[in-house]
């Protein structure tokens, strides 16, 4: 299997992030948005790194992480 389309434990780190929305635009299908705490929250718990690429490299804050690693 490629490295890419293997599925991750992934995890979302809150602490930094400033909700700037870039990484649900980016990839709403592993991020959803919670209006109530104004904070991305992650759909599901694994991700492969294509799926989540896109949202790792928008975000400024590096929330976003691989618990594999
Ligand atoms: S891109 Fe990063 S800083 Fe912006 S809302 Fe998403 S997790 Fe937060």
């Amino acid at each position: 299997m490629n490295e890419a389309n293997r599925k991750r434990p992934l995890s979302l780190d809150l602490g930094p992030c400033h909700g700037c929305m870039g990484c649900v635009e980016m990839c709403p299908e592993i991020v959803g948005w919670d209006d109530e705490t104004e904070r991305p929250y992650l759909k599901r718990q694994e991700a492969t790194e294509e799926e989540i690429r896109d949202a790792m490299a928008c975000c400024p804050k590096d929330c976003f992480e691989f618990t594999d690693e």
